[in-house]
């Protein structure tokens, strides 16, 4: 049995991994952090399911208090990064769904994890489907160099191109050789159409609502086109790689960045 921690459980990506980690039969929800309802227990707390764990605002308190295992933070980057430094010195293994710690962060946490001999898991995708599109991808590209990106999200989102997109080029970049793409002689007459570029690759990004997460890959080649799609359709779609991280993170006795590196 791994008992688990969840912090942001009244978040979007926190409700589901409540959910998902209370039906898992090898999981076992003992705390929650939250920065409301400390003192409470979750049942209490309006809009969560009727589960009989307490909620803590103070992470120190909350690691000395309770035995766990696996913490899974799901909040902001400044809590979320606070959080993980706190579970490693309390020697809790560390599975992280929120976004934006810087690089200096990450080694940082990195060098923490090592010292401590301990497991580590930092996930800026957990979409199980979404990572095996970046590695198809990287494999596709060693034999069909000419590739476009095209990712479409909701129009809530700040950034562009989104970090899947900028991490699929990335490992692309890994096995293409560098080609600038299209005519030589190409101009575009309206500033931006052939994209944003990195590496002579070309990616687009659409934003619109009643789109979630989805993108894209097309490779071509001289008769043949090859497209590698994947669609993130709602927030469950990430809970199969939180699932497979707690218990993934359980075998490591290092920090894993992106779930590429485990699957
Ligand atoms: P969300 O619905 O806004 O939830 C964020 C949670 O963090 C809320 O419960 C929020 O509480 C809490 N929070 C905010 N400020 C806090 C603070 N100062 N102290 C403690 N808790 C605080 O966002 P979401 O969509 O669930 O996403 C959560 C994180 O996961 C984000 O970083 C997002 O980028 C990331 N994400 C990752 C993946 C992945 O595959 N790895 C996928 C989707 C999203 P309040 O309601 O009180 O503000």
């Amino acid at each position: 049995m791994i008992n688990v921690i969840i912090a942001g459980p009244r978040g979007k990506m926190g409700k589901e991994a409540v959910s998902m980690v209370h039906n898992e039969g090898s999981f076992r929800l003992v705390a929650c952090l939250d920065r409301k309802h400390n003192g409470e227990t979750l049942k209490d707390v309006p809009g969560l399911p009727d589960i009989d764990v307490p909620v803590y605002e103070n992470v120190t308190e909350c690691f000395q208090e309770v035995e766990a295992d696996v913490l899974v933070d799901l909040t902001i980057p400044e809590v979320g990064y606070l959080h993980t430094k706190t579970a490693l010195e309390h020697n809790i293994r560390p599975v992280v769904g929120t976004t934006g710690f810087s690089s200096e962060q990450i080694t940082e946490l990195n060098q923490l994890a090592k010292s401590k001999n301990l497991g580590a898991i930092i996930a800026p995708n957990f979409a199980i489907g979404a990572v095996l599109m970046m590695k198809f991808s990287q494999m596709a590209a060693k034999y069909l160099p000419d590739v476009e990106i095209i990712e479409k999200h909701h129009d809530n989102k700040l950034d562009a191109p989104s970090g899947s997109a900028v991490k699929t080029a990335e490992m692309i970049t890994e096995s293409r050789e560098m080609k600038h793409q299209g005519h030589p002689d190409e101009k575009e007459t309206i500033n931006g159409a052939r994209g944003a570029e990195l590496d002579g690759m070309r990616i687009h990004s659409v934003r619109l609502p009643g789109l979630v997460a989805h993108q894209e890959v097309i490779f071509g080649g001289p008769g043949q086109l090859l497209s590698i799609k994947h669609d993130s359709l709602n927030r469950a779609s990430f809970m199969d790689g939180v699932k497979f991280s707690v218990e993934k993170v359980m075998e490591l006795n290092e920090l894993v960045y992106g779930l590429e590196n485990i699957i």
